[in-house]
């Protein structure tokens, strides 16, 4: 099978801005595969389509995984083209079946290319017939539960018969959404909310505050590896790495242990603000979810968010625990974020840390803390990281 036909979704609901999804959509596809196993990518009417190479057709495995990471296809095939003739897709519909075991079959035709003379209806007959002639006498027509469908789709000078439609990830192509940075602390949590940005289009870089030397590495190299498995869908990705040791030692010293967590959240996001401002980023996300951890209520989220003026988008807010550890399991991060470290955040946070914080209280304590020199102190300590998918 020498050609892929990706169909995708909503994309081909975008009006005006059709094509800019359709390009940024081949782009990544031609980023993701290989060059030596691929011909070409190109829009044909509402469709990607993909030639192979002959190396290209050998490794239709790999193909089908790399595909699958794309977000913005709603499902692929891999397909023979025939010459756009009655006969041609007889014979070629025919070939794609004739070793395979069944029992019951139907055709299904969708003619894009409506100057093609024969409807569909009459296609389905006509494929129907030529088969049921050349197959033992036991197959049957099943139009409802067949054991084998044969697609056809007649589109421009094409016509391509295929078996198999293959679920994509759905979405829209990482690009096209613009930039967010994501807040990614090593957990279950903040990749899985990553996943779901990305699968909206938006490209992202990553921030990881970190306390080392008075921890050890773990948690940085925990990053490392989760991006690297992120990355599959978006290819390349930023890492800033801050440490967080001394503004953490002025909040222990100085504040009550009570409103600790939400003090470190506020000094993150603000910091995550610097480094997007300078970066044209529109956007912060974080793994936060509602009510999951004595931390996240309603009260504290907003009170993290009073601390800066950009928004933070939380993929997760309405999520279970489980559905963020079975995605976290489907996506491949969750075995890197079980692995042990020492989170900087569990540094001195009790075990009852504020549930209702008040904005009042929270900026009281930050009155006495070096709030804008520890900031431009953090951000001059920036390490920047670039991670690709391997
Ligand atoms: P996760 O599983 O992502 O760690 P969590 O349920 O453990 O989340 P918290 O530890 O309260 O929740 O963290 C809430 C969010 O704050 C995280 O999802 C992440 O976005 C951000 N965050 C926490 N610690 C860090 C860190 N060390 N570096 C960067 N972001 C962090
Ligand atoms: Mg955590």
């Amino acid at each position: 099978m020498n050609y892929i036909i990706c169909h995708y979704s909503e994309i081909g609901l975008k009006g005006k801005n059709r094509r800019f999804f359709e390009e940024r959509l081949i782009q990544n596809i031609r980023r993701t595969l290989k060059p030596s196993d691929v011909e070409f990518v190109k829009r044909i009417s509402g469709r990607i389509l993909i030639k192979l190479t002959l190396k290209g057709e050998k490794s239709q495995k790999q193909i089908q995984s790399a595909l699958k990471n794309i977000f913005g296809i709603a499902y692929f095939s891999f397909a023979v083209e025939a010459e756009q003739s009655i006969e041609a897709m007889q014979k070629t519909a025919y070939e794609l079946i004739k070793d395979k075991e069944f029992k019951t079959f139907r055709v299904l035709t969708k003619r894009s290319n409506k100057n093609f003379p024969i409807i569909s209806p009459d296609v389905n007959k006509k494929v129907s017939a030529y088969i049921f002639k050349h197959v033992s006498s036991d197959k049957r027509a099943d139009l409802k539960n067949p054991d084998i469908t044969i697609y056809i789709e007649i589109v421009e000078k094409y016509a391509f018969v295929y078996l198999q439609k293959i679920k994509g990830p759905g979405g829209l192509p990482v690009g096209v959404g613009g930039r967010a940075l994501v807040l990614l602390s090593g957990g279950i949590d903040s990749p899985v909310a990553s996943y779901y940005a990305m699968k909206r289009g938006v490209k992202l870089d990553f921030i990881h505050f970190h306390a080392y030397p008075y921890t050890n590495k773990a948690s940085i190299e925990k990053v490392r590896k989760i991006i690297t498995v992120l990355s599959k869908f978006q290819f390349k990705s930023i890492l800033y790495l801050i440490s967080f040791a001394d503004i953490q030692k002025q909040i222990v010293a100085k504040t009550p242990p009570k409103l600790r967590v939400v003090l470190y959240r506020r000094f993150m996001a603000r910091i995550a603000q610097g480094i997007a401002q300078r970066n044209n980023i529109l956007a912060l996300v974080s793994g936060e979810s509602l009510g999951q951890v004595a931390s996240q209520t309603l009260e504290n989220i907003s009170v993290i968010s009073n601390a800066v003026d950009i928004p933070i988008l939380r993929p997760l807010i309405g999520q279970d625990k489980q559905e963020i550890v079975e995605k976290a399991k489907e996506i491949g991060t969750y075995d890197i974020s079980i692995l042990p470290d020492q989170d900087c955040c569990a540094r001195f946070v009790p075990k009852h840390p504020e549930t209702k914080a008040r904005l009042k209280d929270i900026q009281k304590a930050e009155k006495k803390l070096k709030t804008k020199k520890l900031i431009k102190a953090a951000l001059r300590g920036t390490v920047k990281e670039s991670i690709s998918f391997k």
